[in-house]
């Protein structure tokens, strides 16, 4: 039988993994030694379970299985940022990217194989949506760019972007136990602090993260504070307007005293004049935010362009005068289209 026809062991909780052992009348402890072997170790095969019994490591492997996707290839940019291509056990597509710089080593993930939510500014959007990731998928990707910083600059990574390919937030069940189990003790033990959840602002799930404690930092792509222009170019908006988005932002900063971080792209002369400056102060004036302004990467076969310095500038300034905490960050990896907004299109393209 081929693997995939087999229940992958990693979609189990730990109470599952229990109930497994409990159902084969073997001992406790193995679903802990299981565990371990699973989420701490990031182990892919029961025959390097070492601690376990021959006899059990069968038992496992006649009845589960490890849905590992394979590496497509990688491309290095100037500025050292690495892109890589995954296909999945089902064919799926997606890609990560690792961010070195000299304090830390950022990996980019995806959540979903593709994205259903058509920003217009977005290389992923044109792909369409194939499917939700698995818990095991979002994690591997973390454990392979690990292994990757490890091999290219001799350090594990510092910091997660949940910033790849997919809205997390539509894939919010697989997202959260990912990260508990890239933040647990049992599991890699990466601090929560350390991880940036980025998301259009779906108001549901925003007031989800709040009752569920959500500890890593949130990061809004807005990029328009306007219904009319960010309508335009995040369609989803049109179902749920700014308003929604603000009430379930009040709620998310008044239950968890969280500031947030508010993403907003520069697209020359959509959204990068002071009366577009004007309407972004206006919206933050609702909560304690920080602002990142974001350089454009242009996309093949997308007509918006990146805002010219000046603009930028100007715009920075206008906000800063009004007390606002604002980075402008330039996007990294631009040379192989692994920079926001670029991901998946090219490579994807080319394996079909
Ligand atoms: S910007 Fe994010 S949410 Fe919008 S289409 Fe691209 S991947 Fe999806």
């Amino acid at each position: 039988m081929s693997g995939n026809q087999l229940t992958d062991i990693r979609s189990l909780s730990r109470e599952e993994i229990d109930g497994y052992f409990s159902s084969i009348r073997e001992k406790p402890f193995r679903a802990k030694q299981v565990y371990e072997w699973l989420w701490k170790k990031g182990c892919i095969s029961f025959d390097s379970m070492s601690n376990l019994p021959k006899s059990v490591r069968d038992q496992l492997s006649e009845t589960f299985s490890f849905n590992v996707f394979a590496e497509t290839g990688r491309q290095q940019s100037v500025d050292g940022t690495q892109k890589i291509g995954f296909r999945l056990h089902d064919g799926a597509m997606i890609e990560g990217v690792l961010i070195p710089s000299e304090e830390r080593a950022t990996a980019c993930i995806s959540t979903q194989a593709g994205c259903a939510l058509g920003c217009t500014f977005c290389a992923t959007a044109k792909l369409g949506f194939s499917r939700n990731l698995t818990v095991a998928e979002i994690v591997d990707q973390v454990r392979i760019l690990n292994e990757i910083s490890h091999e290219s600059h001799g350090t594990s990574l510092s910091n997660i972007v949940l910033m790849g390919m997919g809205e997390p937030l539509f894939n919010y069940p697989h997202v959260k136990r990912a990260i508990e189990l890239i933040t647990g003790e049992d599991g890699m033990g990466i601090s929560p602090q350390r991880i940036t959840l980025s998301t259009v602002g779906v108001p549901k799930v925003i007031r989800q993260l709040a009752d569920d404690n959500f500890k890593p930092h949130l990061a809004l792509s807005l990029h328009a504070a306007t219904d009319a222009k960010r309508n335009k170019i995040i369609p989803f908006n049109q179902r749920h307007p700014i308003y929604e988005l603000i009430s379930a932002l009040v709620y998310y900063h008044k239950k968890t005293g969280k500031r947030f971080t508010v993403e907003y792209l520069l697209l020359r002369e959509f959204n990068d004049s002071l009366a577009d400056a004007r309407s972004l102060a206006e919206f933050c004036r609702n909560f304690p935010v920080k602002v990142n302004l974001i350089e454009y990467n242009p996309v093949e076969g997308i007509e918006f362009q990146r805002s010219d310095m000046k603009k930028m500038k100007e715009f920075k300034d206008f906000l800063e005068a009004r007390n606002m905490v604002v980075n402008v960050r330039q996007s990294r990896g631009k040379d192989i289209d692994a920079a926001c907004g670029q991901l998946a299109a090219k490579n994807i393209r080319r394996e079909t």
